[in-house]
């Protein structure tokens, strides 16, 4: 990491950078080994610089926002990763630009203050707001897609402006997951409102997710089927509470799996494995993963 770290200033690039970065205490599923590095730009510049140098150099890098919907690796991750936790700012004008670390309570808080209202559908998803571009987060019928209009993003040192239907979205589905870009921000689509009533919508939406599963989770792991919900079926199933070392089918809702103490990767994809064999077998479904999972230095969607 030295000559990494040496070969970064003799170019100019200062960057906030953790070593031994420890995915178990940054993920929300406390799983996981170390990443060799992990670096915190905290402008838009210092993340296109710090692009431009492993693009330059031919190097993998990996982008993660608050590892809330990602399955970490056991093993030590030599590639480095860039965390946009700090790409903090927004800009609520005639139009609203947030940048890609911003997390849903933070837009929620500048949604209330500003009055605008849109995104509230996001309160109680852990997510920033890049990671929630990236997925096409959303719950009860709302989703990303319906509030993103412009994505800025960063590939092989080009910056791009993409429009919502560029970002080719379906259900969890966006054409980031097939291109290696890096969303920088994104321009939403909001109506005017006030403080008053955002709050009130926020709040009613937090209070429905209130019987959530509480512990260490990714939230849901699978996607629903056309026409059912994966959740119903891994009950059906029987599979409540089923368990591989330290990870377990949620009790209460059965498409989160809960990390209750100690539990590895390895031990959520024998567990995944097993659910969906059973969900399989049972009712000829096949069951899709919605989380990402770090294998091998790369995010797999363990679907393709
Ligand atoms: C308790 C709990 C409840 C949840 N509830 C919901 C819910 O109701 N609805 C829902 O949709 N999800 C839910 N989730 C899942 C998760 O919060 C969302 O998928 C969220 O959008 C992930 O955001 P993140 O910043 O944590 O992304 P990460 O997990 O860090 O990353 C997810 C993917 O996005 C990519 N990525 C992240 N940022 C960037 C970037 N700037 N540029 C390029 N790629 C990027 C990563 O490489 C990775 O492939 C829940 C999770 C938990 C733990």
């Amino acid at each position: 990491m030295k000559e990494l770290l040496e070969r970064l200033l003799s170019n100019g690039i200062t960057c906030e950078y953790e070593e031994n970065f420890d995915f178990a205490k940054h993920s929300t599923v406390g799983v996981g080994g170390k990443a060799k590095i992990a670096f915190y730009p905290k402008t838009l510049k210092e993340t296109t610089r710090l692009c431009d140098f492993f693009v330059d150099n031919r190097m993998d890098f990996l982008v993660l926002g608050n590892i809330s919907n990602t399955l970490p690796p056991d093993e030590t991750l030599e590639i480095p990763i860039i965390l946009t936790k700090k790409l903090k700012s927004m800009e609520f004008s005639s139009g609203v630009f947030v940048e890609a670390g911003v997390t849903s309570s933070a837009l929620l808080d500048a949604c209330q203050l500003n009055g605008k209202s849109g995104a509230e559908f996001l309160a109680g998803i852990p997510c920033t707001i890049g990671g929630a571009v990236y997925m096409n987060a959303g719950a009860n019928g709302k989703y990303m897609s319906d509030i993103v209009k412009k994505v800025l993003i960063y590939k092989q040192k080009r910056l791009c402006l993409l429009n919502n239907h560029s970002c080719c979205y379906s259900y969890k589905k966006s054409v980031f997951m097939e291109n290696d870009g890096v969303i920088l921000g994104v321009e939403l689509e909001l109506k005017n409102s006030d403080e008053k009533s955002v709050c009130a919508v926020r709040k009613n939406v937090l209070q429905n997710r209130f019987a959530l599963p509480k512990g260490k989770s990714m939230g849901c792991v699978f996607k629903n089927p056309l026409g059912d919900s994966a959740g119903r079926l891994i009950e059906a199933a029987g599979l409540k509470g089923l368990r591989e070392g330290g990870a377990v089918v949620s009790r209460s809702h059965a498409n989160f799996m809960l990390n209750e103490g100690g539990a590895t990767q390895n031990d959520f994809l024998k567990l995944i494995r097993r659910v969906k064999n059973e969900v399989f077998k049972r009712f000829g479904v096949s069951l899709e993963e919605e989380i990402r999972v770090i294998i091998k230095g790369e995010l797999n969607d363990i679907n393709s």
